[in-house]
């Protein structure tokens, strides 16, 4: 119920119903808001943002998001009792907080979909940064996943801008590039490149890349440890030739077992970041670097049929997990990718996340057999040698089978190997 109480007033006497507390942070806390008989959260800043801020989010909110991941900030609202804040559309209920995520207490339900999760976050960032936007305080804090479907969303946007505008925001250590704690820039596009690759290692080894043996050398990481740590010397944890800071077996024990079984273009691609572009931004994976990382890794993920653990093979005949032998599977080659078939995979080719061509899907009577539903308005054509064309129409299954080949629509040609 509201009270009398929780009625605000802001604008021309436009009238908000601020409910319950639903979150808490360094900047302000957010509440469930209702106005014009809408439900939103509401963010109320804890000190009154100065006017280059409030200036930057009203145009924020008059800009239209570059992608439906952004819980974009609506309106801005000063208050009649002098606070202020932002109204922004609810975080639906099935989003789960990436801390929780990374804390143990809730899991992706498959590798899989944890990829397709760091996909659609890597995709979202590179539409910002093609509006010449950047997110400059990106930190676990703001991200959020379906983790049945690999879905996200990204709140607090409201520390977005143009990369030429300077805010007093610097964001999280933990986040921040050297640069920007040692204050030698201010936050742009090539500090968000390297914050987005703190957060896909987090989220792939449940790791920190520069916190490894050297944290032993502090009793607490305050302040002061993170500024050497992660700006005065910061040293990779997987550095190739300075190995002061690797992981501690027995206290980095996940780190180090997710570490070994990644890709070796995906460590090389951390690697980069956080050795070569460590100083360098400009050295630094740009979205589109990381997005041709994330699903090249993605296109090659296999499961295990007898345990059910999620590898790439790089010519491994065997299970990293059980040992147990993996029947070559179905490669679909079309453009410049080569997808691993596998159910429940989602099929993307040349990078273009907005428009996957299909999703594999099993046989009910047989799992073994695969195929992809044709979900597009074009007609699919199978060809396999000294057998009849076939055609797929919209909503109609395409069994996949080897040496096949494959007519997506008028110009797309599809092999199965
Ligand atoms: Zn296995």
């Amino acid at each position: 119920m509201v009270n009398e109480e929780s009625i605000q007033y802001f604008g021309k006497n436009q009238k908000l119903y601020i409910d319950r507390e639903i979150g808490n942070g360094a900047q302000g806390t957010v509440f469930l808001a209702h106005f014009n008989q809408h439900q939103f959260a509401l963010k109320l800043y804890k000190k009154t943002p100065s006017l280059t801020f409030v200036s930057n989010l009203i145009n924020t909110t008059a800009t239209v998001s570059p992608s439906d991941v952004f819980i974009w900030p609506k309106q801005v609202v000063n208050l009649s009792d002098g606070n202020v804040g932002y109204l922004m559309p609810l975080i639906p209920a099935n989003y789960t907080p990436i801390i929780a995520i990374l804390n143990g207490k809730r899991h992706f339900s498959n590798f899989q979909t944890m990829l397709m999760w760091c996909i659609n976050v890597i995709h979202a960032m590179k539409k910002l940064h093609q509006k010449g936007l950047c997110f400059r305080d990106l930190n676990e804090g703001g991200f959020f996943a379906d983790i049945f479907t690999g879905d996200a969303r990204i709140c607090d946007c409201d520390n977005i801008a143009p990369h030429n505008v300077k805010l007093e925001i610097l964001g999280k250590m933990k986040y921040m590039a050297p640069e920007v704690i040692l204050k030698k820039k201010m936050p742009n596009l090539y500090s968000d490149y390297y914050s987005l690759a703190i957060l896909l290692f987090q989220v792939l080894t449940n790791g920190h890349p520069m916190m490894g043996a050297r944290i032993a050398n502090y009793e607490i990481i305050d302040e002061r440890g993170e500024y050497v740590l992660f700006a005065v010397e910061p040293v990779f944890v997987y550095h190739k030739t300075n190995t002061i800071n690797r992981p501690i077996p027995g206290y980095h024990d996940v780190v180090i077992e997710r570490w070994r079984l990644l890709p070796k273009h995906v460590q090389e691609a951390f690697h980069q970041v956080f050795v070569d572009g460590i100083y360098d931004d400009k050295k630094r994976l740009s979205d589109q670097d990381w997005l041709s990382v994330f699903i090249q890794f993605y296109n090659d993920l296999l499961q295990c049929d007898e345990c059910g653990f999620e590898f790439t093979r790089a010519n491994i005949p065997h299970c990293p997990k059980c040992g147990a032998c993996i029947p070559k599977r179905l490669i679909l080659s079309i453009k410049s990718s080569r997808v691993v078939l596998e159910k429940g995979k989602m099929v993307i080719v040349d990078c273009d996340v907005d428009r996957p061509l299909g999703f594999v899907i099993a046989n009910k009577i047989d799992p073994s057999i695969l195929g992809m539903r044709n979900t597009s308005n074009e007609i699919w054509k199978s060809q396999v040698e000294n057998v009849k064309a076939k055609d797929y129409s919209h909503g109609q299954v395409l069994p996949f089978q080897k040496y096949m080949k494959i007519q997506f629509g008028n110009q797309e040609y599809g092999k199965i190997e």
